[in-house]
């Protein structure tokens, strides 16, 4: 195995462990933004008996497995979802790097990714995707600028500057609008189609197409409530295959 392929396997192996705790991080976002309650107070613990989780309870996915999708305390059912979501939010992060194969776009365009992936949690709970998602992938699409200057993509500068303006456009209006939820909703699909079109021209217009098409299926013109998660997942599966194919 040569260094170039030992990079690159470390580099997917960091950002897939890295995932894993953006993941469990998720959770604890994807059940208190919706509630406005605080991020950081008070600590993790069982919704049932209250008993704070401690450092053995907060292992991506070993600890649900240890304590068998039980509550250590009052053996309350933990749902198989907090071990879901921290897996695919792994997943994501180390198909990213795969796909990317260069370091420097992997934590922006996964934390493009993980964006879209938390707004599915939150609108599949039925609760109001948070503004702040779409500010968080605005800036990831800010940071691909630089990026496409540090490894020589100038050619890709209009693609990141569209995708990083028409963001922050998205969430400026909609934290204003009446409606907000669509409009996090329109600004985290923008910004995964921006995201594939830095990567590779093509993939872009083939996001675009994707959400058109999507969008009519799922009736999200007219229906308040449609599965974002599907219009997320397609897209999300368009910039990995973008990525993909723009490789060197
Ligand atoms: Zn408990």
């Amino acid at each position: 195995m040569g260094s170039g392929e030992t990079a690159q396997l470390l580099t997917i192996l960091v950002s897939g462990v890295v995932g894993l705790v953006v993941g469990s991080f998720l959770n604890v976002v994807a059940y208190r933004l919706p509630r406005k309650m605080s991020i950081v107070e008070p600590p993790s613990h069982c919704p049932s008996c209250g008993t704070r989780l401690g450092l053995i309870d907060l292992v991506p996915v070993a600890s649900w497995l240890w304590i068998r999708g039980r509550c250590r305390h009052c053996h309350a059912h933990v749902s198989p979802r907090y071990p879901l979501v921290e897996l695919s939010t792994g997943l994501l992060c180390a198909a990213a790097a795969g796909a990317l194969g260069s370091f420097w776009p992997v934590l922006s365009v996964a934390g493009i990714l993980v964006c879209a992936l938390a707004a599915s949690i939150v609108d599949t709970d039925g609760g109001t995707i948070p503004v702040v998602l779409a500010v968080v992938g605005a800036l990831g699409s800010v940071s691909l600028l630089p990026i496409a200057v540090v490894l020589g993509h100038t050619d890709r500068l209009p693609w990141a500057g569209l995708g990083a303006a028409l963001g922050f456009l998205g969430a400026f209006v909609g934290d204003r609008a009446a409606e907000p939820q669509r409009w996090t909703r329109l600004t985290l699909l923008t910004c995964l189609a921006w995201t594939a079109g830095w990567l590779w021209p093509g993939g872009g217009a083939f996001v675009a197409a994707w959400i058109v098409v999507a969008t009519a299926a799922t009736g999200l013109g007219t229906a308040k409530r449609a599965p974002f998660v599907i219009l997320a997942a397609g897209s999300v599966l368009a910039v990995l295959a973008s990525a993909l194919i723009s490789r060197p």
